[in-house]
């Protein structure tokens, strides 16, 4: 057996087998490349669904939490730290909000958010006890947790997990009228991704997000933006809510705000909203670590300079114009996105999603498919033109055969 085939064996045997990953075992990786143990280099189109959108191994990064490595990683909240007071006021002022509340995976933060909104309900818009509604969109991915699988509708993600919390609506992505008849007076938010990302890179219909604002503020219903992978950077913009002008009440951000080296989230948003929590309602024993707001706080000194930003919308044009083809040649029946990420729907009779992943990996690219037939292309922001136009020179010689 080779070492790549020892390990995935090993890895078979002893893990748990929530997830069917691509055959490859990844040793080192820099930038937009990654090696695996054997030696072979890969271009990496995924970037950790979006948590490696600087690359991977970025100097400034690595040196950010090396540095912080030397002088305190972990301090819990029962004290202060020297990171933490800079970490809230650079994030909250990066999303021209007021406070910051953080926590480390994306699901934590969206269960802090639902927490929030419930809070929120309860002790400012005075609905009724136990009566809070949360409105939600039908093909969310929001995250893993009991409370979150409750309000998913993919099947895979719920079976067997109930019984399911309460408290939540869904209605269809990007269907204004249904979200209106969802909303009553004992609704305390909606919760959206701007684009859903994994349910293929879904952009809403031009107006969606914009109308949604609208409509909450006139109900006195939160807007909470699940930015967690479209967020910082992704799309060509700091926020996908930005493409449509739009303000949220609160941001769920994680993903890239950890570097890709630790897991960051937070629920960024005004002191009417997050000024709801009191000491011990809420908490997390490793969220707000000084090595996570040191990592954090040059992810936002990176992002103020708008460099990544508008790296993604011009590669991004260009990833788009060159997809475009591929549909024009009939190879592809629907591209979608926005910036550096695209959903691209593969002609069935090429093959499946994760057909064409494995072929792509024979040819040292890797992506990742979803919902059967789509792939996801979202490299690392740093790739270059030139790798890009090459992982793109793959996959139109994977379609070809
Ligand atoms: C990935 C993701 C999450 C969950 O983040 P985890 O860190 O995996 O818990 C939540 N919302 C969106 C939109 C995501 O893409």
């Amino acid at each position: 057996m080779t070492t790549t085939e020892t390990l995935i064996a090993a890895a078979d045997a002893h893990s748990a087998h929530n997830y069917h990953p691509l055959p490859v075992v990844v040793a080192t990786a820099d930038g937009a490349w990654m090696t695996d143990v054997e030696g072979r280099r890969y271009l990496d189109l995924l970037a950790g669904y979006s948590a490696l959108n600087f690359g991977h191994g970025h100097r400034r990064l690595v040196a950010a939490a090396r540095a912080q490595l030397d002088r305190v990683t972990l301090t819990s909240r029962a004290f202060h730290h020297d990171r933490f007071a800079a970490f809230c006021t650079e994030l909250a002022e990066l999303c021209g909000m007021e406070m910051v509340l953080p926590m480390n995976t994306g699901v934590e933060a969206v269960e802090t958010a639902v927490k929030t909104a419930r809070k929120w309900g309860y002790r400012v818009k005075r609905v009724p006890a136990e009566m809070a509604k949360i409105v939600v969109a039908g093909g969310n991915f929001h995250g893993r947790t009991t409370t979150v699988i409750s309000f998913s509708t993919d099947p895979e993600a719920r079976a067997d997990f109930g019984p399911y919390t309460p408290g939540f609506e869904i209605v269809p992505y990007g269907d204004l009228t249904a979200m209106r008849e969802a909303l009553t007076e004992n609704t305390v938010a909606v919760l959206l991704e701007p684009i859903q990302g994994e349910a293929g890179v879904i952009v809403p219909p031009a107006g969606y997000l914009r109308a949604v604002r609208e409509l909450t503020r006139e109900r006195n219903v939160l807007f909470i933006a699940d930015e967690i992978q479209s967020g910082l950077g992704r799309t060509g913009r700091t926020f996908a809510c930005e493409h449509e002008g739009v303000v949220p009440d609160a941001y769920v951000l994680g993903k890239a705000l950890g570097g890709g080296i630790v897991p960051v989230s937070a629920v960024v948003s005004s002191a009417a909203v997050l000024g709801v929590f009191g000491p011990g309602e809420h908490g997390s024993t490793f969220g707000g670590n000084p090595l996570a707001c040191a990592v954090a706080l040059e992810v936002i000194a990176m992002l103020r300079s708008g460099e990544y930003q508008a790296r993604s919308a011009e590669l991004g044009e260009h990833l788009h114009r060159e997809l475009g083809g591929l549909l024009s040649a009939g190879k592809v029946t629907q591209v979608r996105g926005r910036g550096l990420w695209a959903g691209v729907d593969i002609d069935r009779r090429l093959g499946t999603g994760r057909q064409v992943s494995e072929r792509l990996m024979d040819r040292r690219v890797l992506v990742k498919d979803t919902h059967g037939s789509t792939i996801r292309i979202a490299p690392p922001l740093v790739i270059t033109k030139e790798d890009l136009d090459w992982g793109l020179d793959q996959l139109r010689a994977v379609l070809a055969t």
